[in-house]
């Protein structure tokens, strides 16, 4: 007997007709003798809604509690329904929140991180034969206030709990296959990963591949908590993610991605001398900005220009941010650039080859692509391009990297 927590996201319980075929598929589960805790996301747009309505009542900075006391209900209504449903064809099940799983969160609201789970009221319920039905995304934060953990959350969720009750899997069923080595929307030719590395897991998932929300791979890092994603469509298998020693096939890049939810904001014509980084980066600090990419000229004529990357979201914050210290320090000027895309690839196999960037480069360039920034680590490689070049950078990467021969040394050219 083994103890599996399934994840489905919002299309796989999209409808009615979605969420029958869920319970059909958690009860043969466990009627196959396994012990199953299933964790929900709200039905597909359901999160959306809730969060434009937010908007649309408590403008563009709603009251925090609120605001998580109303999105975390989506989850709500289709941890209630999948119960039912599994009632209905004989299946014991019952519903549990975050609070009634013990799931405690520190407080901070629309993006709480997960301090504890309580495995014994999910324990206690599986030993009496019954399915636990979890909501995702949400928690209880120090206050006893409902809490949600970011969009995608309920992916964390699924892994926190396999994590806290030792489950033999945690099963992400989704709308793709698996994880693909790019996403199959924008590259038809994509193909899927029988096994990835938790480690360039942990990078495509924060550049750009919304298939596991980030926060999920680390916990599945550092629990060794074996996870498989897969359709929730059909039974075939999907992808491992696994430890890099498990990883059979070593590809040189095993994803190319995008993110084109960043924003870049260039302070030009400022003095080159010591102070002047902290200047600018700590008030984007203390205003909780997290600076993704960072770029300074060599200085000419004693002044230089730096350009940083933050999320679209933080983008009006940090250009008025920047536009007062700009002056403050005798910037030139300041200037923001919404439509921008920072596109990478991914590989666990780049350690042992060199010549990715320069080749990554010659692909670019031969798309008529240009390169505002770069920014490179032991796996990956990352370009900040414009935004409308997005889908043909993506899919000329893919083709130069994946589709060629993947395995091959990549040598300089
Ligand atoms: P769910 O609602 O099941 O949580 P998400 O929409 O959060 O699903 O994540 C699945 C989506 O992630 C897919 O539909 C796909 O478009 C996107 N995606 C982006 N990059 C990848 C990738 N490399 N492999 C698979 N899917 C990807
Ligand atoms: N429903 C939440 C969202 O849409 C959480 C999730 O689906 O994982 O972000
Ligand atoms: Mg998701």
């Amino acid at each position: 007997m083994s103890l599996i927590v399934q994840k489905y996201g919002g299309t796989s319980v999209g409808s009615a007709e979605r969420i029958r075929a869920v319970a059909d598929r958690v009860a043969q589960t466990v009627r196959a003798g396994n012990q199953v805790v299933v964790v929900l996301s709200a039905m597909a747009g359901e999160t959306d809604s809730l969060v434009s309505l937010a908007r649309e009542l408590g403008g563009d900075a709603p009251d925090p509690r609120e605001y998580d006391a109303l999105v975390s209900t989506g989850e709500q209504k289709s941890a209630a329904l999948l119960t039912m449903a599994l009632q209905r064809i004989g299946q014991p099940a019952q519903s549990l929140s975050g609070s009634q799983v013990g799931l405690r969160t520190d407080a901070s609201h629309a993006r709480a991180r997960i301090l504890a789970v309580d495995a014994e009221p999910l324990t206690e319920l599986l030993g009496s034969g019954t399915v636990a039905v979890v909501t995702g995304f949400q928690g209880v934060g120090p206050s006893g206030d409902v809490t949600t953990l970011g969009r995608g959350g309920s992916d964390t969720t699924a892994v926190a709990i396999a994590a806290a009750i030792r489950a033999d899997a945690c099963e992400i069923y989704t709308d793709v296959d698996g994880v693909f080595t790019a996403d199959p929307r924008v590259v038809p030719n994509a193909r899927k990963l029988a096994r990835v590395a938790y480690e360039e897991m942990l990078e495509m998932a924060s550049l750009g591949a919304k298939v596991l929300q980030i926060r999920s791979v680390k916990f599945a890092m550092n629990y060794s908590v074996p996870l498989h994603v897969r359709s929730s469509f059909h039974d075939g298998e999907g992808t491992w993610v696994v430890r890099e020693e498990d990883v059979m096939e070593r590809l040189v890049v095993s994803g190319v991605t995008f993110n084109a939810k960043e924003a870049k904001i260039r302070v030009r014509g400022v003095k080159d001398q010591p102070g002047i980084a902290a200047r600018i980066f700590t008030p984007l600090s203390e205003a909780e900005i997290v600076v993704d990419m960072i770029l300074q000229n060599y200085a000419q004529d004693g002044t230089t220009d730096v350009t940083f990357t933050v999320p679209v979201g933080d983008y009006p914050r940090a250009l008025k941010i920047a536009q007062e210290v700009g002056s403050e320090i005798g910037a030139a000027d300041v200037e923001g650039d919404e439509a921008i895309a920072k596109v990478s690839v991914v590989g666990l196999g780049m350690k042992d080859h060199a010549g990715v960037a320069s080749r990554m480069f010659r692909v670019l360039a031969d798309e008529g692509v240009n390169i505002h920034l770069i920014a490179t680590s032991e796996i990956k490689i990352s370009v900040v391009i414009d935004e409308r070049h997005t889908g043909e950078a993506v899919r000329a990467l893919h083709e130069a990297f994946v589709d060629s021969g993947a395995k091959e040394p990549v040598e300089e050219s």
